[in-house]
């Protein structure tokens, strides 16, 4: 395995991955660039977890890795406005939601790193999934939350031993907190740091591999930071340059109506100053840090993005727990955007995901 890369696409700036950096010194966005390898024999014969794909995944040595068993999650066919689309079950994760996947590549990072101390800001999920892996890793974390904060979800990260600092004001509010505590501490950013896509690229090789190493048609994504699409763009852009697949399904995003930046930037050119809540706080995000990349990501893939409103999102939390799946809002988003794209749009195979658990709410 060769080491990673980090690099900054605005500088054309290369820094090697055993600095303990998630910006730039300029403070400029970093990528990584690494040569992920797969060995589908392997491959088969390992566990169950999303690190089955161990030589795509830039951690150096093994004793670094922090693991609950994380990933492989379900692929289930369920149906929808009459349609089948394959659905990963993400809300089985440890913490909850699907953010596990950054959590365990970003923590075992800090681990080789031999970070100490280090800090994250959520509205919630990110949150949970970082302080729980900083507990099994033995790193002292603290969190920054919007005092709106599910209490729920306040409960679990207390319950990881990590300390939670509440901040009045918007979510925003709350992000440059987080970027002031950075100064002094290694910042495990699920928007900023690079190895968490790391991780949630993992959606794109299981999927991969439960469809029988093929790729689907559509994807169809929640958006609010772009963990997610992001990650499976870098997925399957890997399992494209290791000759696994021949191309990349299109990337369809969908976001609240409430809070839809993306949508607006991408179909309008426009840029509110302001938003309203959603009861998908988890995508209700008025500024996206990588925006630009989103937007280039979703046009790279042809694909599109929708908007949901917050009846459309209770419908479909409803209608999914009549299906026995319980879920939380945000994660009934992503499914209310589901069933208005099969209504409109003809596909052979969608994979979409249930991205967090409604025991969080
Ligand atoms: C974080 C989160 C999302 C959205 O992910 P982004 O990376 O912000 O685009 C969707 N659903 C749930 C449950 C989440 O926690």
């Amino acid at each position: 395995m060769q080491p990673e890369i980090l690099f900054d696409p605005s500088k054309q700036a290369r820094y090697k991955g055993t600095e303990p950096l998630w910006i730039s010194p300029e403070g400029n966005l970093l990528d990584l660039e690494f040569e992920a390898e797969f060995d589908l024999k392997k491959i088969a014969n390992r566990k169950p977890d999303l690190w089955r794909y161990r030589e795509a995944i830039p951690i150096g040595h093994d004793e670094h890795i922090i693991s609950m068993g994380e990933g492989f999650t379900p692929l289930l066919p369920l149906s929808f406005s009459g349609k089948t689309v394959w659905v990963k079950q993400d809300q089985l994760f440890p913490s909850g939601s699907y953010k596990d996947r950054g959590a365990t590549v970003l923590i075992s990072k800090a681990k080789a790193l031999g970070i100490k101390h280090l800090m994250q800001d959520s509205s919630g999920n990110a949150g949970c999934a970082i302080a729980a892996y900083a507990a099994r890793a033995g790193i002292r974390c603290d969190i920054y939350l919007p005092a709106s904060t599910a209490e729920t979800k306040i409960k679990q990260i207390n319950a990881s031993g990590a300390q939670v600092f509440r901040i009045q004001g918007t979510r925003e509010d709350t992000a440059i907190a987080a970027l002031q505590a950075a100064q002094s501490s290694y910042y495990a950013s699920h928007c900023y740091n690079p190895y968490f896509y790391q991780g949630t690229k993992t959606f794109a090789y299981e999927v991969c591999e439960q469809l029988g190493w093929k790729a689907p048609d559509t994807l169809i994504l929640p958006a609010g930071n772009g963990t997610l699409v992001l990650g499976c763009y870098i997925g399957f852009t890997d399992l494209m340059k290791a000759g696994i697949i021949d191309r990349m399904p299109e990337i369809v995003a969908i976001q609240a109506a409430n809070c839809s930046p993306l949508s607006d930037a991408f179909h309008k050119n426009e840029h509110p100053a302001s938003y309203f809540p959603s009861l998908a706080e988890g995508i209700a995000i008025a500024k996206p840090v990588r925006m630009m990349q989103i937007l280039e990501v979703i046009r790279a893939t042809q694909g599109t993005i929708l908007t949901v409103t917050e009846e459309e999102i209770k419908n479909s939390q409803t209608l999914c727990g009549h299906m026995g799946f319980y879920i939380e809002p945000t994660a009934a988003a992503t499914i209310a955007g589901v069933e208005k794209f099969c209504k409109g749009f003809e596909r052979k195979t969608i994979v979409t995901l249930f991205s967090g658990h409604g025991l969080k709410k």
